[in-house]
């Protein structure tokens, strides 16, 4: 257990995006089942999955590791890299045909934070890879709000890689958050654990922020309870994410209020 994290004014956000930003329709799941299937010569797909793992860890899991929540040998890993190149293929592939949607408030918020509040770091901080999450936020028209380029540079935008920390091999979820912790501390000089703030829907999301000290703002706006994510003791839960006005509240907040 660590101690619940303290929050400060917040100078950084790090969203994660399914059940956060937006829905797919769950394209993911079909893209990792055709994934699955072109992999292992048509095996079937297991029926449960574990929830809240990172894309490289739901590859292990689908080949066989029972619990891929720590580092596996580099063998392992390159197996993982295999299927997970396949699925970010399937994936494009595969969100045109569902019907998914961007979350309420998500659009006003992050206009908000573009337009109000430029000097916020505003990046992503997810289990899905940078081709797969890049996949995501094109189709729901959300990747123009993470550009890791300067907003001038609006010739070559589309091109730029999206801001923020991305699943790269299989590895805990704490380690994604601390790498975007270490990135936004290079950006901004003596950034606090306490002045970045996680906006995730899952216990995962929590335990992996509190792990480095990065607080939680918890929406339960997809498969989780308000009950379940505070049970995880995250410094706030949300039905939805809060709108604008009250986000910016939200985010200036030093207390629990
Ligand atoms: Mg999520």
């Amino acid at each position: 257990m660590h101690a619940l994290p303290t929050k400060l004014p917040t100078r950084a956000l790090f969203w994660d995006i399914d059940g956060t930003l937006l829905v797919t329709g769950r394209a993911g799941m079909m893209a990792w089942e055709r994934a699955f299937a072109a992999f292992t010569g048509g095996r079937a797909f297991p029926t449960v999955r574990p929830d809240g793992l990172t894309d490289h860890q739901i590859a292990a899991w689908l080949l066989g590791n029972p619990s891929p929540y720590e580092t596996p040998g580099e063998e392992e890993q390159r197996a993982v890299a295999s299927l997970v190149a396949r699925y970010e293929v399937e994936l494009a592939g595969a969100l045109p045909l569902r019907q998914g949607r961007v979350l309420d408030n998500v659009r006003p918020v992050l206009e908000w934070l573009r337009e109000a509040s430029p000097g916020m770091l505003s990046w992503l901080v997810t289990g899905n890879t940078l081709a797969g999450g890049t996949a995501k936020l094109r189709h729901y028209g959300l990747s123009e709000f993470f550009r890791s380029g300067p907003l001038a540079d609006t010739d070559h935008a589309e091109a730029l890689p999206l801001a923020g920390s991305f699943s790269s091999r299989v590895e805990p979820r704490a380690n994604i958050v601390r790498r975007a912790l270490q990135m936004a501390q290079a950006r901004l000089p003596g950034l606090r654990a306490s002045e970045a703030l996680v906006i995730g829907d899952t216990p995962h999301d929590i335990e992996g922020a509190h792990a480095i000290g990065v607080p939680v703002l918890a929406v339960a706006t997809n498969t989780h309870t308000r009950e379940e994510l505070a049970a995880h003791g995250p410094w706030m839960v949300a039905e939805v994410l809060p709108n604008a006005g009250a986000f910016a509240r939200t985010v200036r907040s030093g207390h629990k209020g």
